[in-house]
């Protein structure tokens, strides 16, 4: 329905550019890694870029979104004429207002192909089937994608790396938000493999003496295990500092043990889960609540665990709807492993999916959300600070879903700023990594590239 005929002299334009972003090692910034020649290999009718920025504190793709928003129509002209699209969304919210004017403005230039579109100022509105049910009333598939129904939706910062991939720069930078007790909240760049110590440095340094880092929002980012060892990637949306017993850590460091004791013990079958669940207000088959029965009475055979398989990890049910402190988020992606490793698959049962009549009503408001999470007085909007210039880089080679790179340098190598040093393994699905800062390679080890300034 949504293929269009393509010439030969089409094709090759278009395997151009895949074979740009590919070499341009470039893959979502959103957090998942896809490489991003995967994502633009298809025929849609609209290409979303999706600059939600629906996790509370970060504030980078909104920064780029009002200072770079020339780059970013760019890559989502690539995009649009990559995959055939004739209608191209940047979708923010209102309270974005800067990076909102300024997208209207570059829009409005365009003669209607790329629109602004406002969204409401709820969670998880950048989820990105989410963000397709809201812009084009169009559901995806249980367990699908948006190209089922002739979407692409691609993050703020991903775009504007496809935009650069195509003047042949690699991805060798990263722009993402320090937040919480940091003596100066900031949005910065830093290159791919800068210590997030040095992050952390750069910003002042923590306000506390005893603290935990999380990588990525409040909502679905994980906490550094040792902040020492840990680095910059190509997904860092943001790094966290907060109190070792804050909230927003605790329930993301449960042991599984007492997760399971907790989970026996508190829940009470009220649904709330359930009622406020994004996925299962959109129709699909999602019951958090049956899920916590099947996982205290350890029916993981049962076919209601197969749900787990349709949640997204959007945190709604643990950090906002249960009113006992119940993880449901957790209890599904524990089962959800489980599943996975057995090589269980979800299989739709046909029916049409309906969203509820109660959908728009049952949205979380930011504002509460960040009120619930204990997180109102590090929500600072924090400006732009610079580039970070480290000494030394640690570059993983696996930043990414799919195959590590294979590294193609070795220690002793002197490398340029932009040089590939991690190659797709052949046949493999991956993504090519590039040297982040010019110096003489140090060592490569346990799947990291160090470079020495
Ligand atoms: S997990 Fe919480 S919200 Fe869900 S059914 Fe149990 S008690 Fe209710
Ligand atoms: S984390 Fe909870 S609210 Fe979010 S999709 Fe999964 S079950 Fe639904």
């Amino acid at each position: 329905m949504f293929r269009r005929i393509k010439t030969e002299e089409y094709q090759m334009a278009n395997q151009q550019t895949i074979d740009k972003i590919r070499d341009a090692g470039v893959v979502g910034a959103g957090g998942a890694g896809l490489p991003t020649q995967v994502k633009v290999n298809a025929s849609v009718d609209t290409v979303l870029v999706n600059g939600a920025s629906c996790e509370p504190l970060l504030n980078s793709d909104p920064y780029l979104m009002e200072h770079e928003v020339g780059t970013l129509i760019r890559g989502l002209e690539v995009v649009m004429e990559c995959t055939g699209a004739s209608r191209g969304c940047i979708c923010l919210k209102g309270k974005h207002a800067a990076a909102m004017a300024s997208v209207r403005a570059a829009a409005a230039a365009t003669n209607g192909r790329i629109e602004a579109v406002e969204l409401g100022d709820f969670y998880p509105a950048g989820d990105e089937q989410v963000l397709v049910h809201e812009v084009l009333g169009r559901t995806v598939p249980e367990r699908g994608l948006p190209l089922q129904v002739g979407a692409v939706v691609s993050n703020v910062e991903t775009v504007c790396n496809i935009a650069s991939a195509m003047d042949g720069k690699p991805v060798t930078h990263r722009y993402l938000t320090v937040a919480g007790e940091i003596a100066h909240p900031m949005v910065v760049k830093a290159p791919i493999g800068t210590p997030v110590e040095e992050v952390l440095a750069f910003a002042g340094g923590p306000l506390i003496r005893e603290y935990r880092v999380v990588d990525g929002g409040p909502m679905m980012g994980k906490v550094i295990p040792d902040v020492s060892r840990a680095v910059v990637t190509k997904t860092t949306s943001g790094l966290l500092v907060l109190p070792p017993d804050h909230n927003v850590v605790v329930r993301k460091v449960m042991e599984p043990a007492k997760l399971r004791n907790f989970t026996n013990t508190c829940c009470c079958q009220c649904s709330r889960c359930t009622d406020l669940c994004p996925r299962h207000l959109m129709g699909h088959s999602l019951h958090p609540h049956k899920l916590m029965r099947v996982f205290a009475n350890l029916e993981l055979e049962s076919e209601i665990a197969k749900e787990a398989l349709l949640c997204s990890e959007c945190g709604i049910c643990e950090k906002f709807a249960c009113p006992l402190g119940v993880s449901p988020r957790e209890v599904n992606a524990q089962i959800k492993r489980v599943l996975m490793q057995g090589g269980v698959k979800w299989q739709s049962s046909g029916r049409e999916l309906v969203a509820s009549p109660f959908r728009e009503e049952r949205r979380v408001p930011t504002s509460r959300l960040i009120h619930r999470l204990g997180i109102t007085a590090y929500d600072t909007h924090p400006g732009y600070a610079g580039e970070i210039a480290p000494s030394l880089v640690r570059i993983p080679l696996r930043q990414h879903i799919g195959a590590p790179a294979v590294c193609v340098v070795s220690a002793g190598a002197r490398v340029q700023r932009g040089d590939v040093i991690g190659e797709i393994p052949e046949k493999a699905m991956g993504a090519r990594i590039h040297a982040s800062i010019s110096g003489v390679v140090e060592s490569v080890a346990d799947g990291m590239v160090t470079i020495k300034a």
